[in-house]
């Protein structure tokens, strides 16, 4: 017995010990910050649901879920829902499963669709519900893991009013590509800046969904979309590592082309040309901070 209890002092059962390693090797200068941040999930499908998991079991302070559809069996070729959800709304179970993995984590489920008035509404107005003042929002990250334009557009919009930065993310319609995008308004292409990117380089992004056409989907691509979204948040929240402007995934030659998008001065959304503005003014007062540190 005494053997046994030897062991259970040397084992740590604390998963945030895990995590905590990070700073005492580190990577991490403060991984307890992961608290204090609050994090918006649009579309908790094969992607989102598995960055909310991953943001759940890394510790992080509140999730905010946005869907507007229910489980479906034919959503068991992902990760995350279990048959027995099927029929509950996907933020629902989502919370359901969250709060049975970590409780410490604040859960909040919309079930919405963000491309209605009322949806909309609801979604800016919980964006900025607890902010400390008029121009920030009460959360620190927007993640986009929907999976047609116009919802896209919609966070894009959202995002652009509020100056919120956001990572947007896609599967294309054969299951074998993906991307993940930072978006910081003012200062990097926004949704609108650019047309859905078609890269050159062989990844093909028609995230466009066609109507009736019944795409294929891989629990793999999603989980590693989701991985390198959830990756480059933590990145963003924690402040270590370098946050990739645009990252694709070519899973049939495992290939991850990266580059940056500058914002278009021309572009169509006028609360995008708006943070330009406010961007390039701010421009001096950024350079001397700079020089400063
Ligand atoms: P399938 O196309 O195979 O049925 P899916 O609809 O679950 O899959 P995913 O790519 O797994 O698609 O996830 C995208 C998620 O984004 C879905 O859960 C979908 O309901 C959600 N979504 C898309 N548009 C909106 C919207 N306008 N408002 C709220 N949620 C949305
Ligand atoms: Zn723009």
């Amino acid at each position: 017995s005494k053997i046994k209890d030897m062991s259970a002092e040397v084992v740590d059962n604390n998963p945030y010990s895990r995590l905590m390693a990070l700073q005492r090797m580190g990577v991490v200068e403060n991984y307890e910050r992961i608290r204090d941040y609050s994090v918006a999930i649009v579309g908790i499908g094969g992607v989102g649901s598995v960055a909310a998991e991953m943001l759940t079991r890394c510790g992080i302070g509140r999730l905010l879920l946005y869907d507007y559809d229910t489980v479906e069996l034919a959503n068991m070729n992902r990760l995350f829902f279990r048959p027995e959800q099927v029929g509950m709304t996907k933020t629902d179970a989502a919370v359901q499963t969250l709060s049975g993995i970590n409780p410490d984590v604040v859960l909040e489920s919309y079930s919405l669709n963000i491309t209605t008035v009322k949806g909309f509404e609801t979604f800016l107005a919980s964006l900025k519900a607890r902010s400390s003042d008029e121009r920030s929002t009460g959360v620190d990250l927007v993640l986009s893991c929907v999976d047609n334009y116009e919802a896209r557009m919609v966070v894009n919009q959202a995002c652009n009013e509020l100056g919120q930065t956001w990572m947007e993310s896609g599967v294309s319609e054969d299951a074998v590509s993906g991307h993940i995008q930072l978006l910081v308004p003012g200062e990097t292409a926004c949704f609108a800046c650019a047309p859905p990117l078609v890269v050159a380089s062989g990844v093909d992004e028609r995230t466009l969904k066609r109507e009736g056409v019944c795409a294929a989907s891989l629990p793999t691509t999603m989980g590693v979309v989701a991985g390198l979204l959830v990756q480059n948040a933590l990145k963003y929240l924690l402040n270590f590592g370098q946050v990739s402007p645009y990252l694709g995934y070519n899973s049939l030659k495992d290939y991850f082309p990266a580059m940056e998008m500058r914002p278009n001065p021309q572009c169509s959304n006028p609360a995008c040309v708006q943070r330009q503005k406010e961007y390039m003014e701010s421009k001096p007062a950024r350079d001397a901070a700079a020089k400063a540190k």
